[in-house]
């Protein structure tokens, strides 16, 4: 599709469609395009087997080549005796649900002749962000915090990205991959504020209603960091719905950087930043989500909640996973730690009930090895 506008969730301001355009460029608010796109279920294209399947629904033309991102299997399976559906965003071709945000980004990026893509990451979406500008030959400089183990690096640097290690604080990081974008045919393509990046990530629940039978199920379990794949859900479900409809949402993050639930508890719209702690869910360590007022809004919207998870709780969890044959890392098992808690508290759904997993664990071997030790 062409023509969209991109609009502030903060100040409401409009800007014409630009995807260089990562933050409002009045009040620094987080940027989504306008007006919301809609998909007539006609439209989607049912014989490609890829993501981009909902190409009349994304701001990017399918592009020639891709890497068969998308249409990850959805499988039965269960979680203390109960059924659930596991959606295997881990199966990814980078190993991580950030393949389907940077996809669509980086299409559109190259369609518009941009030739660099800057990004902050130490993980799946340095890897995600790398693999799709080898694809369409755009050069991939990455910025990670100092101290980053240089086997989580590896990935990215094997897809050609230009990797540079930063000292200091998470914004720091940023602060140098946003200063290095600042140049011709350069763009910031960041997966916690790109408008075009949420975009992408909306195609997991549109899946899972194609694969459901073009039907909503009833709860989805969704690891939270920066919080991408719940505004892609709130995505899909105004594409296709608008706001009535579509599936309870709960967002899973560790009790240890749960900034959600603390502003939840106090009863607030907004997110107020807090320090991350330690946890095994180095994915989700994000103390302060830029979309923080939106994700707390799409739960409320959706009858949903934030669920804190104890470590204790999610190790166990991780490994209960690896006994049914998924291999995924810690942050991705965080959804699944989240739908047992709150069954142990007496909630029950009120049908189907799908759990996403969202990164490899062959990401992970260190994290592997400590938890199959202390088993
Ligand atoms: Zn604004």
């Amino acid at each position: 599709m062409t023509g969209w506008s991109l609009r502030c969730s903060r100040c409401g301001h409009l800007s014409p469609g630009d995807v260089a355009q990562w933050r409002c460029p009045r009040c620094g608010g987080v940027l989504a395009i306008d007006p919301p796109l809609r998909l007539d279920p006609a439209a989607i294209a049912s014989d490609d087997p890829t993501l981009w399947r909902y190409a009349a629904v994304l701001p990017a033309a399918r592009p020639r080549r891709t890497l068969g991102e998308g249409m990850t299997p959805l499988v039965a399976g269960e979680l203390d005796g109960e059924p659930v559906w596991f959606k295997l965003d881990f199966s990814l071709p980078t190993g991580s649900f950030k393949d389907r945000g940077a996809s669509v980004l980086v299409a559109s990026l190259a369609a518009a002749g941009v030739r660099c893509l800057t990004v902050d990451s130490s993980g799946n979406a340095a890897a995600a962000f790398a693999a799709y500008a080898a694809l369409h030959g755009l050069e991939a400089r990455v910025f990670a915090p100092a101290g980053t183990s240089a086997e989580k690096l590896l990935q990215a640097r094997a897809y050609g990205a230009l990797v540079e290690l930063v000292a200091g604080p998470r914004e720091t990081v940023a602060a140098a991959a946003q200063a290095a974008a600042r140049v011709p045919g350069r763009v910031y393509a960041s997966h916690n504020w790109h408008p075009i990046f949420v975009e992408g990530t909306k195609t997991w629940l549109l899946e899972v209603w194609e694969q459901l039978g073009r039907r909503w199920p009833a709860a989805c379990f969704v690891p939270v960091g920066g919080g991408s794949l719940l505004v892609g859900a709130e995505l899909a479900v105004g594409a296709l719905d608008g706001r009535a409809g579509g599936p309870l949402l709960v967002a899973a993050q560790p009790a240890a950087c749960a900034p959600l639930a603390r502003a939840w508890e106090r009863g607030s719209d907004e997110v107020d930043p807090l320090p991350p702690g330690e946890t095994l869910a180095e994915g989700a360590r994000i103390g302060a989500p830029p979309r923080g007022a939106l994700l707390l809004a799409a739960l409320r919207r959706s009858g949903g909640w934030p669920e804190a998870v104890p470590e204790p709780v999610l190790r166990e969890t991780v490994r209960l996973l690896w006994r049914q044959g998924l291999y995924v890392e810690p942050t991705a098992g965080l959804g699944a730690a989240a739908y047992r808690l709150a069954r142990r508290r007496g909630w029950e759904p009120a049908g189907p009930v799908v759990v996403l997993l969202t990164g490899s664990g062959l990401k992970t071997a260190a994290a592997a090895r400590e938890l199959l030790e202390e088993a």
